[in-house]
């Protein structure tokens, strides 16, 4: 039997959760966040899915940002994280792409730079990640450098969130005030919020009145990704019942067998049978990205049914538990590893990881079916 790893994505489930997104944020623009291949999605595909109703996309990279120029996507895309060389701010200019600026070198740089089109840059405040971005007491001085360049166009003030999941957390409202703060008498668009500051709607619900005002009084950017394939970001049900999962990933049983009590399973004899039992092996493993430290129990959906793993995980291949289908012969039957059924949320919590490691690790032997 061949392979069968099959990753089927639901395009218009994300366009749906993208104005989902939308909703949730209005009067907000929303950046669709398509890096890393669409968190393993596929970015063209998704981008274009995406066309009639994204503001703009969100890469990580100048080379995710020409692979989307280069399949004729014509929105603006920002380089989220400001990864660029020098010499790339000429391809930058002539294509409409926006820039992330968070370093000293990247202000000398834009300054040195000869270009055609003046570019759009959003500046970036360290605002308590500290991973990237001027930091609060430099930031006024970056953000006057800039708007004295002939090179720069239009300024946007952004951060990023550190513990936006995290609703226990108050270093959200923390971060937020800095940021709202330090850019108060400074003009421009603002942009901070990911998924789950969307989600919470943590920035209206922590500013003060006049904090509040100094926000309405901007165009804001929203910059969902997760959500856009349907996972929450955060364990709660209620915030994750609108979001449509978009990715049903699936192998099938290509081997079954009937094991006795005291038998064990897989690399490393993980699981013993407690009783004589029916169990199948699925085409499926950690080299296609389904994770190898998915413990014994965790959940997988065969036929109809829910079952579970049994012992290790190997690279292309993995026993699960098929002692509810006694009577039937099991071979080619399909597998949900995650999808409509289960939640990828659900399976990455069993593996102590998030959704987002799941849905980027999937590797180019899974193939990709858009409906
Ligand atoms: N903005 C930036 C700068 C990011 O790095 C990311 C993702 O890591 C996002 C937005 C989207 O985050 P999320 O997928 O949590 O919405």
């Amino acid at each position: 039997m061949a392979r069968t790893a099959t990753a089927v994505i639901k395009l218009t489930a994300i366009k749906k959760n993208y104005l989902y997104a939308k909703s949730l944020a209005a009067p907000a623009k929303a950046i669709a966040t398509v890096k890393a291949n669409a968190y393993g999605h596929g970015a063209i595909e998704v981008a274009k899915a995406l066309t009639d109703v994204a503001d703009a996309f969100g890469v990580a990279c100048i080379e995710e940002a020409k692979e989307l120029r280069d399949a004729d996507i014509q929105a603006p895309i920002l380089l989220l994280e400001g990864f660029f060389t020098a010499d790339e701010l000429t391809y930058i200019s002539e294509n409409n792409l926006w820039c992330v600026i968070h370093s000293q070198w990247q202000l000398e740089a834009l300054q040195q730079a000869r270009l055609t089109q003046p570019i759009n840059v959003w500046l970036k405040m360290d605002s308590g990640m500290h991973r990237l971005g001027f930091l609060p007491d430099e930031y006024a001085k970056a953000w006057h450098q800039l708007t004295e360049m002939s090179q720069v166009n239009n300024i946007v003030h952004m951060s990023h969130f550190s513990s936006a999941d995290d609703i226990n957390s108050s270093f959200t409202a923390q971060q937020t005030v800095l940021f709202i703060e330090t850019i108060n008498n400074l003009p421009g668009d603002i942009s901070i919020a990911n998924s789950p500051a969307v989600l919470t709607k943590a920035l209206t619900k922590t500013l003060t009145e006049k904090l509040t005002q100094e926000l309405t009084s901007r165009e804001q950017w929203v910059r969902p990704g997760i959500i856009l394939y349907g996972a929450c970001p955060i364990d709660d049900e209620v915030l994750a019942q609108p979001l449509i999962p978009a990715m049903t990933f699936t192998a099938k049983v290509i081997s079954q067998r009937v094991i006795n009590k005291n038998d064990s399973v897989g690399y490393n004899a993980l699981w013993t049978a407690e009783k004589t039992t029916k169990i199948g092996t699925v085409s499926i493993g950690y080299a296609d990205g389904y994770p190898r430290h998915a413990p014994n129990g965790t959940p997988v959906y065969i036929n109809g049914k829910q079952s579970r793993v049994l012992g290790r995980v190997s690279m292309d291949m993995m026993m699960v538990d098929l002692s509810m289908f006694t009577q039937e012969d099991c071979i080619g039957f399909e597998v949900e590893l995650w999808g409509d059924n289960i939640l990828a949320s659900k399976i990455a919590k069993c593996c102590e990881t998030i959704s987002y490691t799941l849905f980027c690790g999937l590797t180019r032997r899974v193939s990709r079916r858009y409906i």
